[in-house]
Formats: structure tokens, C-alpha cells, sequence
């Protein structure tokens, strides 16, 4: 199949390389982008370049899109490609509301032609690692999970900066984080207070956390920091029968798990820590517990490109479905709502 990629700045670069080196059944034909200079490095690459987007869009050669621009663009980009026969897959996030990405959705149908989003962190090793384990019930069900990715660089880069682009972490970090825990459980989400930070940004928020609430009674805090200097574990999470740590992206940490039957006695005197006296908060026993390595587990990116291949000839067969976007957007709406009433608003998405 031959690609052609519509913004070839970072982001649409990186689709470049990394197709070209890992999905052999997929041909970069042709890229283009508003910044001309970009024509020179496209000929280095070896690629057509298009001074237009609707060039690439004519392009009968091209059967995918990548579309890899700033946010405001992705809704009119879209539609125009899909109008015009093509596939399409979208950086995230894919809209800037839902009711854009509902638009979206409808051409797709329309056109009977291939939509998806480039939501490469469900490829994430850390978060496969949290996958895995909920899904085997070691430790119980969870009630809390906290999911966090915190640096201190402060400053929102380029067009990140400024709202008519999309700019601001929930759009930028919030949509990955979101779309992780939306597939983590079926649960419906019934309500979100989001809590939005400009601390130097003029326009867009550059920090937020969000308290999540699924109907099955499942709570998440969700927490994008662009200022803090002590970082805390990428995931915490607490369930019934033990708590486990995915510490970073290396994928450092532990499960520790209640031991089968070993009931804790509790003593008649209370117990003295370094902060004084305490029952309840005093260390639990070595005894009751068992502290585990984290699984072990390969993955690889590449997958969404080759599930993209396959879904053209089958769409039930498609990861990253459109409806599940759709999904995020909702909540990224919501939580926007939320913050402009500070309040938390319920919902049900
Ligand atoms: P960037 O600024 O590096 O590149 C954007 C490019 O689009 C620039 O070259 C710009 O000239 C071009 N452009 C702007 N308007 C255009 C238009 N109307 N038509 C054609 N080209 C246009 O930005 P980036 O970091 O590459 O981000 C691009 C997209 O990729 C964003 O949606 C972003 O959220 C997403 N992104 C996703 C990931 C991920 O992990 N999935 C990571 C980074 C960025």
C-alpha cells in the first residue's frame, strides 16, 4: 500500500522513519506541508513533495493518509482525504471536540473507507504490564489507579502553546492517559472533575489533574505536570487483594500481594513508629505478604500500522476503533466543562 503523510514536522517525520524501517508492505510515496523549505528534506528522504495538501489528496497513486498536522487541522484534513478515497489515520488527539471527530466519523461511513487514530501508547510497555496483571486477577479488582507522567520543562513548545491550535497538556498528554484507562475497563465513566493549570502558559494549561469515577466504583487520577522535579511512580495502583507500582518508563516496580491465608494478628498494645503511637498505620508484618517482579513483556509499535493493513481488508478487525475516540473526546470535552464550572461533572461516556 502507498502512504502519503500531510504535515512532515516532527511527528510526520517519525511516521516516516519508522514505517520505512519496520513495515516493509507499506510505501512512503509523498509527503507535504505548509513550511516549503520541507521540500528539500523530502527529496532527501526520497519522497514526492506537495506544496498542497489537496495535491497529496489527488494523488491517485496514495491509498493512506497520515495526517500529522496541529490539531485544529486534523477535522478538515480528514474529511477531505476520505472524500477523496483515501484511508485515513490521525495523530491525536483526533479532534478538537467530539462533536468534530462525530463528523469525522460519519464520512468514514459514508465513504466506506478506513478511520483511525494514532494512539500509539496502548502500545506502551508499562501500560501492557498494568493490562496484564488486572487482567489476571492476582491481586483483585482495582478500586484506585493513579496514572501519571510528570516532567519540568515548563514551557509549552511552538504551537502547544496557543488554544486555536489545540495546544495544552490535556489535549497533548491527557488524550493518551484518557484513551489508556477507557481501555483498561468496560465500566461506563459517570463523572470527571478536572483541576487545569496555566502556571506559564497565557493561554493553555500546561498541568492538570483529573479524578475519574466509572460506574463499577472504580477511581482514577490522571495528572500531567510539566513542573515537577520529584517525580512519583508512573502507575500506582490499588487493588483489593495487594497494590503494584509501574515505577517509569523502564518499567521498574512491584506487586506486593497479600499472602494466602495469613490473617494478621493484631496486637493488644499499641504500636510505637517513629511518629508516635499508631495501630492502623503501624508497618504491616513480612509475614502476611509477598513482594513479586512485574511480568515481563515485548512489544511492538509496528503493530498498529500492520493492524491498520489488515483492517482495510477486514475492518472488524480494527485496534484503535474510531467509536473508542470518541470516547476520549467526550471526556476531554467534559473535563474542559468541568474545570470552566469548577465542579465536578457527572457524566456517562
Ligand atoms: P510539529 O510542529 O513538529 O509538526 C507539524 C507540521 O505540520 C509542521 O511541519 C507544520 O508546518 C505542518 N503544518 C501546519 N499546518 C499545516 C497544514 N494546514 N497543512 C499541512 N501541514 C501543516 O508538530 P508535531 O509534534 O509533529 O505534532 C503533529 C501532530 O502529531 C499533532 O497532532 C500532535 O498532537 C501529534 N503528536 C503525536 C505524538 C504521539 O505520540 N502520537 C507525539 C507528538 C505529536
Amino acid at each position: 500500500m502507498k502512504l502519503g503523510i500531510i504535515g512532515y514536522g516532527g511527528m510526520g517525520a517519525w511516521h516516516h522513519d519508522n514505517i520505512k524501517e519496520k513495515i516493509k508492505s507499506i510505501e512512503v510515496v509523498a509527503v507535504s506541508d505548509i513550511r516549503l523549505e520541507l521540500e528539500e528534506k523530502a527529496k532527501e528522504n526520497g519522497v514526492k513533495f506537495y506544496k498542497t495538501s489537496a495535491e497529496l489528496w489527488n494523488d491517485k497513486d496514495i491509498d493512506i493518509v497520515t495526517i500529522a498536522t496541529p490539531n485544529d487541522f486534523h477535522k478538515e484534513l480528514a474529511i477531505n482525504c476520505l472524500r477523496n478515497g483515501k484511508h485515513v489515520v490521525c495523530e491525536k488527539p483526533v479532534t478538537m471536540n467530539s462533536r468534530e471527530l462525530e463528523d469525522v466519523i460519519a464520512v468514514a461511513k459514508e465513504e466506506n473507507k478506513l478511520f483511525s487514530v494514532h494512539q500509539n501508547r496502548r502500545w506502551d510497555k508499562d501500560y501492557l504490564i498494568v493490562k496484564e496483571i488486572l487482567k489476571n486477577k492476582e491481586i483483585g479488582e482495582p478500586y484506585y489507579i493513579e496514572s501519571r507522567v510528570q516532567g519540568s520543562r515548563r514551557a509549552m513548545h511552538g504551537w502547544r502553546g496557543y488554544k486555536v491550535n489545540g495546544g495544552g497538556m490535556v489535549y497533548d498528554w491527557g488524550v493518551h492517559l484518557f484513551d489508556q484507562i477507557l481501555n483498561l475497563t468496560e465500566s461506563p465513566l459517570v463523572s470527571i472533575h478536572g483541576h487545569l493549570f496555566s502556571i506559564f502558559s497565557e493561554e493553555v494549561d500546561d498541568n492538570f489533574k483529573a479524578l475519574l469515577r466509572f460506574e463499577n466504583g472504580l477511581s482514577v487520577l490522571v495528572e500531567v505536570a510539566t513542573n515537577c522535579f520529584i517525580n512519583q511512580p508512573r502507575w500506582h495502583i490499588c487493588c483489593k487483594e495487594g497494590t503494584f507500582t509501574v515505577e517509569d518508563w523502564d518499567c521498574n516496580g512491584k506487586i506486593v500481594k497479600l499472602k494466602e491465608n495469613s490473617e494478621m494478628k493484631w496486637d493488644n498494645d499499641i504500636v510505637y513508629t517513629s511518629a508516635g503511637p499508631t495501630r492502623t498505620m503501624a508497618p504491616r508484618p513480612d509475614y502476611t505478604t509477598i513482594i513479586e517482579d512485574l511480568p515481563e513483556l515485548e512489544s511492538d509499535w509496528s503493530d498498529y500500522y500492520k493492524n491498520i493493513l489488515e483492517s482495510i481488508k477486514d475492518r472488524g478487525k480494527l485496534i484503535v476503533k474510531p467509536e473508542e475516540c470518541l470516547r476520549v473526546m467526550k471526556a476531554i470535552d467534559t473535563i474542559f466543562l468541568s474545570w470552566e464550572k469548577g465542579t465536578a461533572i457527572k457524566c456517562y461516556i
